[in-house]
C-alpha cells in the first residue's frame, strides 16, 4: 500500500512514450487496485493482496477504470469549454495496460498474490521475477524519464501550438475536419 503512488510512474512513462494513449485512464488502472488494501488497512475488509490482486480484479476494474476516464474529461471539458474527443476502446486499453502493470509488479514483491485468479489460486506465481529495490528503481526512473519526456515535448509543442493541451491526440478538440470525418 504505501508502494501505491510509485505505480504512477509506469503510467506516465508509456504516456511519455505513446501520446495517444488515455493518460487518465492509464493512471487511475496503475492504481485503482489498491482499493482493496485500502478497504483492509481501514476495515479490516479481505486482505491488502487478495482476489482483486489477480487478473480478476483487472476484469472488475476495466470498466470503473475507463468511466472515470470518461468522467474526468467530461469535466475538463465543462471546466475548459473545449469538447474533448474520447475514444472508449483507446481508454479501455489504457485502462487495461495501467491494471495489468499493478499486477506483474505487485506481483514479482507479494508472495501471497494469485495473480491468476480465478484461473488458479496458486499464489506467488510472479514472485522473485524482481526484487523490491528493482522493482522500485524501475518505477522511480519510469516517472522521472516520462515527466522529462513529456516536458520536453510540451514545451517545444507549446511554442509552436500555444497550447499545451491540445497538443496530445486525446485532447483535440473536435473541429469541422473532425465532424466531415466522422459523418463520412
Ligand atoms: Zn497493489
Amino acid at each position: 500500500m504505501p508502494f501505491t503512488p510509485f505505480h504512477l510512474g509506469f503510467g506516465v512513462f508509456i504516456f511519455a512514450i505513446c501520446p495517444f494513449i488515455d493518460i487518465t485512464a492509464i493512471l487511475i488502472g496503475t492504481i485503482i487496485i489498491d482499493i482493496e488494501g485500502v478497504l483492509y488497512l481501514l476495515f479490516k475488509i479481505g486482505a491488502l493482496h487478495g482476489y482483486s490482486h489477480s487478473l480478476l480484479g483487472v476484469m472488475i476494474y476495466l470498466i470503473p477504470c475507463t468511466f472515470f476516464s470518461w468522467i474526468f474529461y467530461k469535466l475538463l471539458a465543462r471546466m475548459t469549454k473545449i469538447e474533448f474527443r474520447f475514444n472508449w476502446i483507446l481508454s479501455g486499453i489504457s485502462s487495461l495496460i495501467g491494471l495489468i502493470s499493478h499486477i506483474i509488479f505487485d506481483g514479482s514483491l507479494y508472495p501471497e498474490m494469485m495473480s491468476l485468479y480465478p484461473f488458479s489460486k496458486v499464489q506467488g506465481h510472479l514472485i522473485g521475477i524482481m526484487s523490491y529495490q528493482t522493482v522500485i528503481i524501475i518505477l522511480i526512473s519510469m516517472f522521472a524519464v516520462g515527466v522529462l519526456i513529456i516536458a520536453v515535448k510540451s514545451l517545444l509543442r507549446f511554442k509552436f501550438e500555444k497550447n499545451i493541451l491540445l497538443s496530445y491526440n486525446l485532447l483535440k478538440p473536435l473541429n469541422i475536419e473532425d465532424s466531415i470525418h466522422t459523418e463520412s
